[in-house]
């Protein structure tokens, strides 16, 4: 059976004591799965330009984009963009809504 560090994720032989990648002690228990997230941080840039030209252009979908980014939670900066983009989105919708009216 494959083993992996509970630290970094890195495999590890099956008698190891410590990570080869990180030093951590591998403890009885804590090897033998993958952990869920190894530490990969997404960045969501695409996501954050698409998210400003929707909101720009297409509102409503720009909201969507925005919302998608705020909930995020293994990106900080996601979450700033997002509401950005919520507030661009939010400006654009009530901006093309007051000109449909007067
Ligand atoms: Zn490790």
């Amino acid at each position: 059976m494959t083993k992996y560090c509970p630290a970094c994720g890195e495999e590890v032989v099956d008698h190891a004591r410590f990570c080869k990648n990180c030093g951590a002690g591998l403890e009885e228990g804590a090897v033998g799965r993958k952990p869920q997230m190894p530490e990969v941080k997404k960045s969501y840039t695409l996501h954050i330009i698409a998210g400003y030209i929707l909101a720009l252009l297409f509102a409503l979908l720009g909201l969507i984009m925005g919302i998608y980014l705020l909930t995020r939670r293994d990106s900080k900066k996601a979450n700033r963009h997002g509401l950005y983009i919520v507030i661009i989105a939010l400006i654009m919708m009530l901006w093309s809504f007051a000109r449909f009216i007067f």
